[in-house]
């Protein structure tokens, strides 16, 4: 164990809420608008999709205590800033010193052809869309996490950094951010795709565009068969009476 994890352990829960509500008063103090982490009991995500992101992260994250404290930071309030971008998470973690750490995540895009599976997914759940839209992520479109396309990124889709002393693999900071990320994705699910390199704007739109195609294409064969059935009746001279 470093000096620095030392002196971690040694800080109290209370002075790390201390030192973070006074990194997010300094900030608003100097006119920069911060988007905390709040985790309001013990629970981190309360949803299924958040929880799956934590177990996900879990299998690969598990270094020594990191996870441990990683929980305690984010419920702590240690997370002050956290922005999920295209492929990008850039979050501010307050650690012991004054100065909050710079935590980034990079996730690596969809290819293309899981990009397709996502949006062939979609498509086949029309109407869990709207469940989507409405903040949920659908059971039914589960297998998006981890088969079909796979938001969740592998070990190998991700990489990590943090501006703290002790960095090597992996910091309590870069793991309090995973889980911040999760109740992000509890209150938007639509952080999955962000993530992933794909706008989910762009991929609803895609998805009902192509749904209307696919009722327009039906319409045309029965009318191309009204039509066949009238030229049948024009064959035999069926409107004639
Ligand atoms: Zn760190």
């Amino acid at each position: 164990m470093s000096w620095s994890d030392d002196f971690y352990s040694s800080m109290s829960v209370d002075e790390l809420r201390e030192k973070a509500r006074k990194a997010l008063r300094e900030a608003e103090g100097k006119g920069r608008h911060l988007a905390p982490v709040i985790v309001p009991g013990r629970t981190i995500c309360r949803t299924w999709w958040g929880k799956a992101w934590c177990r996900n992260m879990e299998q690969y994250l598990d270094y020594e205590n990191r996870l441990p404290r990683g929980r305690s930071y984010v419920r702590n309030g240690a997370v002050i800033d956290l922005i999920i971008g295209e492929g990008k998470v850039s979050a501010l973690v307050q650690g012991s010193r004054s100065r909050p750490y710079e935590v980034e995540i990079r996730v690596s895009a969809l290819g293309k052809a899981k990009m397709k599976k996502v949006s062939a997914l979609c498509s086949r759940e029309l109407d869990s869309l709207e469940e989507l839209v409405k903040g949920k992520f659908p059971k039914s479109l589960e297998t998006l996490l981890t088969e079909e396309g796979a938001l969740f990124p592998t070990a190998r889709e991700i990489r990590f950094d943090c501006s703290c002393p002790d960095w090597a693999l992996m910091c309590k900071h870069v793991a309090a951010v995973m889980y911040g990320i999760g109740v992000r994705l509890d209150e938007n699910p639509f952080y999955f795709f962000i993530l992933r390199g794909m706008d989910p704007e762009a991929l609803l739109r895609h998805t009902v565009e192509d749904h209307v195609e696919k009722l327009l294409a039906h319409r045309d064969v029965k009318n191309d068969r009204i039509i066949a059935d009238a030229e049948m009746e024009k064959l035999f001279h069926l409107e004639e009476e």
